[in-house]
């Protein structure tokens, strides 16, 4: 069997079954437990379009009672994960033809399935993502403070929640509209730091796919 599931609907399926082991241990009342796992169950199997019998037999969540059943289940998911196809260093170049040398990602940054791909270039205070929108790449680098608060902030595409060591406020580089050549356009939202663990996190890239419309003014 090929790769089926998402990374991002990996990583929502995971959490579903986190809460329904929360379920498992808290809740004592049988009837209660069954109705949290079909309706577990449900969002699960909403995550795909069409199944093979096979697909459906290993998403299945049905014969799941315990902790360690939840373990080994998405251990067994786990080989059927694809994330965003292998990216080249030229074709990194050539999404930031701005950018004058950019340091490129890690070697191993794309060893393990991921939603986006994103790094850091110290040198320059940037930091890069990439994904693909319809197929086609898309790219964009977004500057990073320089102030080294202790607020605390959101990341807009895991919710995950730290301070600024983990998680900052970036301001992307934005295409200008048609309409306003030239004019300066301003966003800016929270991201975490460490892309690793935002990929292990994210469960839908629908915010991400909107930022990088907005920023790279794709219609
Ligand atoms: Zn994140």
């Amino acid at each position: 069997m090929d790769t089926f599931i998402k990374k991002e609907h990996y990583n929502f399926i995971k959490k579903c079954l986190s809460d329904l082991n929360t379920t498992f241990k808290c809740c004592t009342d049988k009837n209660i437990v069954e109705t949290c796992k079909l309706s577990t169950r449900d969002q699960i199997f909403n995550l795909f379009e069409a199944l093979t019998e096979e697909q459906i037999t290993l998403i299945d969540i049905n014969t799941l009672q315990t902790a360690l059943d939840i373990d080994s289940y998405t251990k067994k998911l786990d080989g059927y994960v694809y994330g965003m196809a292998p990216i080249t260093n030229a074709q990194i170049s050539k999404l930031f033809k701005k950018e004058h040398k950019i340091k490129m990602p890690d070697s191993d940054a794309q060893d393990t399935p991921h939603v986006y791909l994103s790094w850091i270039d110290e040198s320059i205070r940037k930091l890069f993502i990439v994904y693909p929108i319809n197929d086609k790449l898309v790219g964009m680098a977004c500057r990073l403070p320089n102030s080294n608060s202790k607020n605390k902030h959101i990341c807009t595409l895991c919710h995950y929640v730290g301070d600024e060591t983990e998680v900052a406020c970036v301001s992307p580089v934005c295409k200008a509209t048609s309409s306003d050549a030239g004019a300066y356009r301003s966003i800016s939202f929270d991201v975490c730091l460490d892309s690793k663990k935002c990929n292990d996190r994210i469960t839908s890239a629908e915010k991400l796919e909107n930022l990088l419309k907005d920023v790279c003014q794709i219609k």
